[in-house]
Formats: structure tokens, sequence, C-alpha cells
């Protein structure tokens, strides 16, 4: 009893592993692992993903681990046991996924980085928008309207590799000005998960600290920059503090209508959506995807393909229209 047991086992796990050792390159099954399918972007990233990869033949499973390292490390697993041929991911943490990324090596599965790079793992590709770009970008739109004064920085989750490197864009822009006098960074801080109720503390505490005299917060994405305005609504300084963002989330976009935001950067989801989904199916079709970058991860130099970001004011708002990434009515409406 026990031997057949072991051998109906030992049958299940053949018939899982079959499905990356045979992958099936005309209707490949694709792993979506997401970070948070709770925050807007992601929902949208996969919803463009997933149609774009059922137009190519392929099979998308999504998981969402909802912050939660732990989560996504056993949702991975899932994944690479149902014989996934490829895997994208969406890391939480960009550190803590070495060891599920060689078990998927293992079984013979690729292994995609979507917008942040996994760090000191055997990653097959990485796609994202460039996102050194997104922080000049942004430091330059508030630098503009802020030429002098005390700036406050506002970094992304410093379990994303994606926030240092944004950071490293604005400090760039940044820097020069501070040597010369004319901005003084007053405060800066990593904000845990991106969380907008975190950044709202954070920036109550900056004004308190500073007795109000912040001129502008250099805020990595909408999701912060919401708490941060929140902070200043409070001390009657929304609209007159300048307050960067990231994403063209709908209530970003309206509070760049509005005037109190400054700007935001947006990023066209469809075309990073589409070209990872491709570039998958490529990979499972052993053919050689285009890329136009490598970036170190700590383990090896990934091949990458990075996108251009956009940033976006009152003036150029128009263009989200255009894009067909919301409609008129949306951006009106309250
Ligand atoms: C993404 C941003 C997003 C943030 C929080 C970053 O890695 O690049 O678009 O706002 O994560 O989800």
């Amino acid at each position: 009893m026990k031997a057949i047991l072991k051998a109906a086992a030992l049958g299940a796990l053949l018939l899982a592993g079959a499905g990356s050792a045979l992958a099936d390159a005309k209707n490949p099954k694709i792993g979506f692992s997401i970070d948070d399918l709770r925050v807007e972007r992601w929902a949208r990233d996969r919803d463009f993903f997933t149609a774009e990869a059922e137009k190519l033949g392929a099979k998308v499973f999504v998981q969402s681990a909802d912050a939660s390292e732990q989560r996504q490390i056993a949702q991975i697993e899932n994944l690479i046991s149902r014989g996934v041929d490829v895997l994208v991911i969406v890391p939480y943490n960009a550190t803590v996924l070495n060891n599920a990324i060689r078990e998927a090596k293992k079984a013979k599965i690729k292994v995609v980085s979507y917008d942040r790079l996994i760090l000191n793992a055997d990653v097959d590709a990485y796609i994202s928008f460039d996102n050194a770009k997104v922080g000049e970008l942004q430091a330059s739109a508030i630098t503009q309207l802020k030429p002098k004064g005390n700036y406050y920085l506002l970094g992304g989750a410093p379990t994303d590799n994606n926030a240092k490197i944004l950071r490293e864009g604005q400090m760039k822009v940044l820097q020069p000005l501070v040597d010369k006098g004319d901005i003084k960074i007053v405060g800066k801080q990593w904000v845990k998960d991106w969380s907008a109720s975190e950044a709202l503390a954070i920036v109550e505490n900056a004004l308190t600290a500073n007795g109000n005299k912040i001129d502008a917060v250099v805020a990595s994405n909408d999701g912060t920059a919401g708490g941060a305005i929140q902070a200043l609504t409070a001390q009657k300084l929304a609209g007159k503090v300048a307050v960067s963002g990231q994403d063209a989330d709908l209530a970003a976009v309206k509070r760049v209508i509005a005037g109190t935001q400054a700007m935001t950067v947006y990023k066209p989801l469809k075309v990073i959506a589409a070209e990872a989904a491709r570039l998958s199916v490529q990979l499972v079709r052993n053919e050689k995807p285009t890329y136009n970058a490598q970036l170190d991860n700590g383990f090896k130099k990934v091949d990458s393909l990075l996108l251009k970001p956009v940033p976006l004011t009152k003036a150029n708002v128009d263009l989200l229209v255009q894009d067909g990434f919301y409609t008129k009515a949306q951006l009106s409406s309250n």
C-alpha cells in the first residue's frame, strides 16, 4: 500500500515537472506572481499582461502576495509545482527569492523580473521603466517650481530595489543644487510598503520638526504623495508645497488637475505589460527577445528592457485621454 502511494506521489511529481521540462512552446503556461494586487497600478498590469499573453496563445496563472514575502515564496513554489514554463515576478522583497528561483531554474522554468529587479538570483530577464529617469523627472519638475528652499525626500519601500534607483536619480538633479546652497534637504525617509498612511505620519512629523518650513516634498510615487498631501492639507499648505509622484493613479491625476500635486510620472502600463508578455513567450520558445540594457543584480548582469517614462503636469494631462489610460469623464468626475 505504502509503495503504491509512493509510486503515485512520484508519478504526480513527474507530471508536475513535465510541463516545464517539455515546455509547450505553442501554448506556454505563465505564472504571474504579483506583490500586491490591492494597489491600483498592479491590477492594471495584470489585465494588460493577461490580455496580451492570451493573444500569444499563453495561459496565465495570477497570484497576489498582498505584501507578504512568505506568501509570495509559497505562491511561487505552487506555480512551480503546477508546471508553468515561465515565472513573471513583481517581487515584494527583492532579496528573499533566491531559493525559490533556484527551484524554478532546476525545473527549467524561465524567470522574468517585472518592474522591480530581484537581487542575488538567476533571473533570465528584467523589464521595467527607466527608474533612474523617473527619479530625475520627479526632482527636475520640483526644482523648476522651487529652485530654492527646504526639501523633504519621501522614498519608496526599503524592500524594493526601485526605491534606491529612484533616490539615485533624484539626487543626480538635487546634489548640485545642494552643493550650490540653493536647496537644503531637511529630512529623508523610506516608506515601508510604500504605504500612504505611513507617508502621512512621516510628513506630519517633518512639518512639526521644521516649524512647517518645507517648500517641497520629493515623493517617489502617487500613493505616498497622497499621504504627504493629506498632511499638508491639515496645515493649509496643500498647493503651496510642491509634491511629486509617479504612476498617474486616478486620484493623483485629479490632484494634479486641482493643483495640490505638482506632477506625476506616467508609465504606459499597457506597453510594459505587452512587452513583458511577448518577452516571456519568446523565452519559452527559445527565441531572442530585444533588450536595451543590462543591470547587475548581484548575481549576474541581467538582460533588461527599460521603457521610457513621461513627466505629467496639468499642461499635458490630456495625453492620458489620448492614450486611452483614462476617459475624459474619469478625469472630470469627483
Ligand atoms: C513601482 C511603482 C509603484 C510602487 C508601489 C514600484 O516598484 O515602480 O510604480 O508605485 O512600486 O507599488
